[in-house]
């Protein structure tokens, strides 16, 4: 089969394997959809490296297929039906585990990051990892069931009233996913700070009131003139804008940071937070929301189609990392066939 396979830091190979087989009777062999790239595999293929990854391991953490093998101790899914995949596997039995806190799990691994993931025409993952979709849910909303996943996790901890005023820094799709479900939440105003102009026409598209260029005068007044006191609702969705977050947020206010960027490391004034009692949410991955995930894709309610830019196969993705990182690409499908 043909698959994509990280090598090391900025060495990404589209490459034949042999078809993988079932390793253990819990296991499923997938095959492959699609497959979407993330900014996550961006840091992962930068130089120096903004995340880690196994060398070796086929990339690809947000992918959906159909089961065509299952192991004997697989129940409740069978041969045929279509599965959006969680690729975060976790022990079940560490302490973080048992106390329902999956996703700060001591022992977790990862399809497509450290294990071999959906950047390939077929997949081995544990039947844990699954969960079903309906056949009739569009490519374009169903391939969004990872990221979306994170995002509501995100989304639940950022306390959001009807009516606050929400910022969001970066509007690659985390954050448009994040604008759709502030908007669909009952946010009162929404504003977006990005700096790509096909971005910024894209988060206009998906709910934003205004979106800012912050290269372009000083975002942090414009902030502060558009709300009145600033933000209730600050989202850093890049994984490197804490300190900027810090200056848009009214006093009492709520950063939430997402993004995963092991480079980011931002000087804060930590008076600042003490003096006017920010609350600041460090968000991580999924959480226990993919079941949320699929009830909100197959209900078609978050307009996702509308940030699909890109349909390529397995050989195009070296040529699209350019645009994903100019911000010219936003979601980018990956068929592997
Ligand atoms: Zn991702
Ligand atoms: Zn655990």
């Amino acid at each position: 089969m043909k698959c994509a396979v990280f090598h090391g830091p900025g060495d990404l190979r589209v490459e034949q394997r042999p078809t993988p087989q079932i390793g253990r009777n819990s296991d499923v062999l997938l095959r492959v959809e699609a497959a979407s790239l993330c900014g996550t595999d961006l840091h992962i293929l930068a130089n120096p490296p903004g995340h880690p990854a196994t060398p070796g391991a086929i990339l690809g953490h947000e992918y959906l297929g159909e089961i065509v093998d299952a192991g004997n101790a697989v129940e409740g899914l069978q041969v045929g039906d279509r599965v959006v995949v969680d690729p975060n596997i976790t022990c079940g039995r560490c302490a973080y585990c048992r106390r329902g806190a999956n996703n700060l799990c001591l022992n977790m691994t990862t399809l497509g990051i450290f294990l071999d993931g959906g950047f390939a025409e077929y997949n081995v993952a544990p039947v844990q990892a699954l969960y079903p979709i309906s056949k009739q849910t569009p490519l374009e909303q169903a391939i969004f069931a990872e990221p979306l996943s994170c995002v509501l996790n995100s989304f639940g901890q950022a306390g959001l009233k009807m009516g606050d005023n929400v910022v969001i820094l970066g509007a690659g799709p985390i954050g448009l996913l994040f604008l759709m479900l502030f908007r669909s939440g009952g946010a009162g105003r929404l504003g977006v700070a990005e700096i790509s102009a096909n971005r910024s026409r894209l988060a206009a598209v998906a709910g934003a009131d205004v979106v800012w260029n912050p290269r372009q005068g000083d975002l942090a007044a414009q902030v502060k003139e558009w709300s009145g006191l600033g933000a209730d609702i600050v989202v850093d969705s890049v994984g490197s804008l804490f300190a900027e977050a810090l200056k848009l947020v009214r006093r009492g206010g709520r950063v939430v940071l997402f993004g995963m960027n092991s480079q980011a490391a931002p000087a804060v004034r930590q008076y600042e937070i003490t003096r006017h009692e920010i609350s600041i949410v460090g968000t991580y991955i999924a959480g226990r929301t993919f079941p949320q995930t699929v009830r909100t894709l197959e209900s078609g309610r978050l307009p996702l189609e509308s940030i699909v830019t890109h349909r390529i196969g397995l050989d195009g993705i070296q040529g699209i990392l350019p645009a994903l990182q100019s911000g010219e690409a936003v979601e980018v499908i990956i068929r592997p066939e």
